[in-house]
């Protein structure tokens, strides 16, 4: 047992402490209708656990999820709607890869949005969203979403102000329209510091394995960082509700990034409370041969 986790095991668990323990995850979510600032963060947070315990009890949360995500199928009344969004470089993709990569694919389905088609561009920004949204007893994954249209949109003026501007309202409302379906929404923004962009950015240029991923483009969205925050912190002020809450995840220590993540996954699932359909009376029936 390392240092770290020793006095936490020995602490006396009266039932506040454990409630407590068990929802660490809340201190990362934003409250509906609270103003944040990102410069409060630390995207160094680690939460003050040990990496390589950690890492093993992350292994032990995905488990449940994939277990939790088979009642979900089974019983087909609800659905989970998963939203990431990160600066470039932030682990987007690296998250996806390491949560839901042990999950049966057959119940997740990821969507990653461009810059919208000539198609998309010709109806409403909800369209190609509102498309992609799971079917009940589905886990949908959505890698970048409507937020761009209040993001990317925003900072480099591809719409006007009152088109953007009437697009917080307009998301809060289809939010709300999806959770009345039966569909929970949950939103992740990976906060990275613009330092450890750098880094990532450089070792996408270093490494011949990632030079794939590295892109001019984003050496310019990067000159944009104190415009794209802006625009982060007031997506994540305008549009947490308690039905389709934001978290702000730490996410420079990719461990820390993951665990958060999956706790938080595990936890909606869990609320969710998925059950297997009762079983019918099957006791006449045989099986022949
Ligand atoms: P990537 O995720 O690296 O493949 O890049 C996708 C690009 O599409 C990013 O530069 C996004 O900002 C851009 N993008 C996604 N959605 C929109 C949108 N609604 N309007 C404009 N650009 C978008
Ligand atoms: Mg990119």
């Amino acid at each position: 047992m390392t240092a770290k986790t020793k006095p936490n095991a020995r602490a006396k668990a009266s039932p506040r402490k454990k409630a407590a323990a068990r929802d660490w995850t809340a201190a990362f979510r934003v409250g509906p209708g609270r103003k944040i600032r990102l410069s409060a963060w630390n995207p160094d947070e680690d939460g003050g656990f040990e990496k390589k315990v950690t890492r093993k009890r992350t292994a032990k949360i995905i488990e449940e999820i994939d277990d939790l995500q088979y009642r979900l199928y089974a019983e087909s009344k609800q659905a989970l709607l998963v939203v990431l969004q990160a600066i470039d470089a932030g682990g987007k993709d690296g998250t996806i890869r390491r949560v839901f990569g042990p999950i049966n694919p057959q119940g997740v389905r990821v969507t990653s949005f461009k810059k919208p088609t000539e198609l998309e561009r010709s109806h409403d920004f909800l369209w190609r969203i509102h498309r992609a949204v799971p079917p009940l007893g589905h886990i949908g994954l959505f890698n970048r979403s409507h937020y761009e249209d209040v993001l990317v949109v925003r900072v480099r003026k591809l719409a006007p102000p009152e088109i953007w501007k009437a697009r917080y309202d307009h998301i809060n409302a289809f939010e709300r329209m999806l959770r009345d379906h039966g569909t929970r929404v949950v939103k992740f923004f990976l906060y990275i510091s613009r330092d450890e962009q750098r880094d990532r950015m450089q070792r996408r240029l270093d490494d011949p394995g990632r030079n794939w991923k590295f892109s001019e483009a984003d050496l310019e969205e990067r000159k944009h960082w104190d415009d794209y925050m802006a625009a982060f912190e007031d997506a994540l002020s305008r549009c947490s509700t308690a039905d389709a809450p934001w978290y702000v995840v730490p996410a420079n220590r990719k461990w820390f990034r993951d665990h958060l993540v999956a706790t938080v996954l595990r936890d909606t699932l869990r609320a969710m409370d998925p059950r297997t359909p009762p079983s019918p009376d099957l006791s006449g029936i045989v099986i022949d041969g």
